[in-house]
């Protein structure tokens, strides 16, 4: 659940997400482990609160986050009303051990965010990595890239392999906001220090209203976060039609039949020879 309140009379719009049922949902699918959880929950968080911004049903993003840590390249999917989605490479780095995130993800590398609105070109937004914990390399991607300031606290708390709680706070003035009220702004977020801890003693409803309640506050909608894989058989077929008849009728002699796996939610989609002569028919 994502909710959502303009600060200050329209100075700053601060979200609070909790995105424990869409991290759980992740763990399911890909079987992190403990450590890459953090890191994925961490970056599907912002993945939703990104995509919840969209304004237009066709919306949608990728981020590609490549900090040459011990988990690999992260790759996340944001469609129109915060449907997320993500893989890592190496869903169970860091298996022995509890790591930082900045190990899963690595300091050394950059953040690139495609959004994609339906124009001719896609936005296309590249920040270096600060140091691989995601809430400051994504503070500092919305200061640089999308010269939004933003104050940015995620945070999962684990017990065992499952998500007890995830979610995060953001915090983003406008233009017009007064440099003493970013101030206190900052000053508040600051203290967020653990957000799934947070999320534990108080709902999403109860941050924003314990700590936010007190600035001119008016609420905007609230928005349904979900971990929500966008493919589908007719969509690998396009695929399959746009691979050309020889090529495809190739991999189903050579192989018996033609195997194509979806990298976000595990789904396996079989096409024997009769599947793909029917499709070029
Ligand atoms: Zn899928």
């Amino acid at each position: 659940m994502i909710k959502r309140a303009i600060l200050f009379g329209g100075k700053a719009i601060v979200s609070v997400l909790d995105t424990t049922q869409t991290v759980n949902k992740a763990i399911e699918i890909h079987g992190f482990s403990r450590s890459v959880a953090v890191a994925m929950g961490k970056a599907l968080t912002v993945t939703a609160f990104m995509s919840g911004n969209f304004k237009g049903a066709g919306n949608k993003l990728t981020i590609i986050i490549d900090g040459n840590g011990a988990g690999g390249k992260m790759v996340l999917c944001g469609d129109f009303g915060a449907k997320v989605r993500g893989y890592i490479e190496n869903p169970r780095a860091c298996e022995d051990a509890d790591a930082e995130v900045s190990q899963i993800v690595g300091k050394d590398g950059a953040l690139n965010v495609i959004k994609d609105f339906g124009l001719k070109e896609p936005y296309n937004g590249l920040s270096q990595l600060v140091n691989g914990n995601i809430d400051e390399d994504f503070a500092y991607y919305f200061t640089a890239s999308e010269q939004l300031p933003s104050a940015v606290a995620l945070g999962v708390k684990m017990e065992g392999d499952e998500c007890v709680k995830a979610g995060g706070i953001i915090v983003q003035p406008m233009p017009n906001c007064s440099p003493e009220e970013i101030f206190v702004l900052e000053d508040i977020v600051s203290n967020f220090t653990n957000v799934g801890e947070l999320l534990c003693e108080k709902s999403a409803e109860e941050i924003m209203d314990f700590y936010f309640g007190h600035f001119q506050i008016s609420r905007l909608p609230d928005i349904c976060e979900e971990y929500l894989c966008s493919c589908s058989r007719d969509r690998i077929e396009s695929m399959l039609i746009t691979l050309g008849k020889e090529e495809a009728l190739e991999i189903v002699r050579s192989q018996g039949r033609i195997e194509v796996g979806c990298e976000f939610c595990n789904r396996k989609y079989v096409f024997t020879e009769d599947d793909v002569k029917r499709l070029f028919e």
